[in-house]
């Protein structure tokens, strides 16, 4: 379990999250959803240990080391000289080692992760010759690798076609049959409500955290949207918690 004890995360004294406090239930999937700079990829940074909380913290028993985490597209380089195989054996890398071979083991799991998300035959291609949606396969044949037990994805679906959304919320289907907990950031309302059971609505602050229909309410995505356009009538000064909290009734 993951558990969100009162956090707050800033970035050069500017809260990016404040004073967010929940669950996330074993097992589930959940999504967060907020608008643009509402603190959702600070949240995932901050469960994987990678921000150190101004206030508060995560708790969890689940070591880091069973712990996945997606980044958004735009934080990943592509521009290495990497084949497809070897991307996705890098989901193993504390047991391959920087140094050590891949058994023959692990390039049969590789190849089976390669073809569980239709990659078969891309094998040997290099990395940066793949289109976007290819290239976001191989980052999930990469998790399949890493055989987490909490999954963390951050804007998976963005500018993906429909056919590799399709193929990757299969997988995400499969990843919660078999018991793992996955959190994943997303913006379309309809794709969270068909397939999320859980969840977090945040604007900074936390709107809202629990089953998908009694947070997608439309008074709770419209505080978060007036939440979100105070930021922007103040972008140019510190956002301190009077002004966000003055700025819904
Ligand atoms: P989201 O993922 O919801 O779009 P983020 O968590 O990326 O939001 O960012 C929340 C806020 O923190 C935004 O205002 C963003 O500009 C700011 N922020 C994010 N990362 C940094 C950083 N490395 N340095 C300074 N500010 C940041
Ligand atoms: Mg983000």
């Amino acid at each position: 379990m993951v558990t969100i004890d009162n956090l707050t995360v800033s970035y050069r004294q500017h809260p990016a999250l404040h004073h967010i406090s929940g669950h996330f239930v074993a097992g589930a999937l959940t999504a967060v959803i907020g608008p643009n700079g509402s603190g959702k990829s600070t949240l995932l940074k901050s469960i994987m240990g990678l921000l150190k909380p101004s206030g508060g913290g995560v708790r969890t028993d689940t070591p880091r080391s069973r712990m996945a985490y997606l980044p958004q597209a735009t934080e990943i380089d592509r521009s290495f000289p990497l084949q497809v195989r070897d991307c996705v054996l890098l989901g193993c890398w504390s047991t391959v080692g920087a140094f050590g071979g891949a058994s023959r083991g692990m390039r049969a799991r590789a190849d089976a992760a390669i073809h569980a998300v239709g990659l078969e035959g891309f094998e040997a291609r290099t990395v940066g010759s793949l289109s976007s949606g290819q290239f976001q396969r191989v980052l999930f044949a990469r998790l399949l690798m890493q055989d987490a037990q909490v999954i963390l994805l951050d804007e998976p679906f963005n500018a993906m076609d429909s056919r590799t959304t399709g193929a990757l919320l299969d997988l995400i289907h499969q990843w919660h049959t078999q018991g793992r907990t996955v959190v994943a950031v997303l913006h379309d309302d309809a794709q969270v409500r068909a397939h999320f059971d859980q969840t977090v609505l945040l604007a900074r602050e936390l709107v809202a955290w629990g089953p998908t229909a009694q947070v997608l309410t439309e008074p709770n995505l419209q505080r978060a949207r007036l939440l979100a356009e105070a930021w922007d009538d103040n972008a140019e000064i510190c956002h301190t918690d009077e002004v966000v909290a003055g700025s819904h009734p």
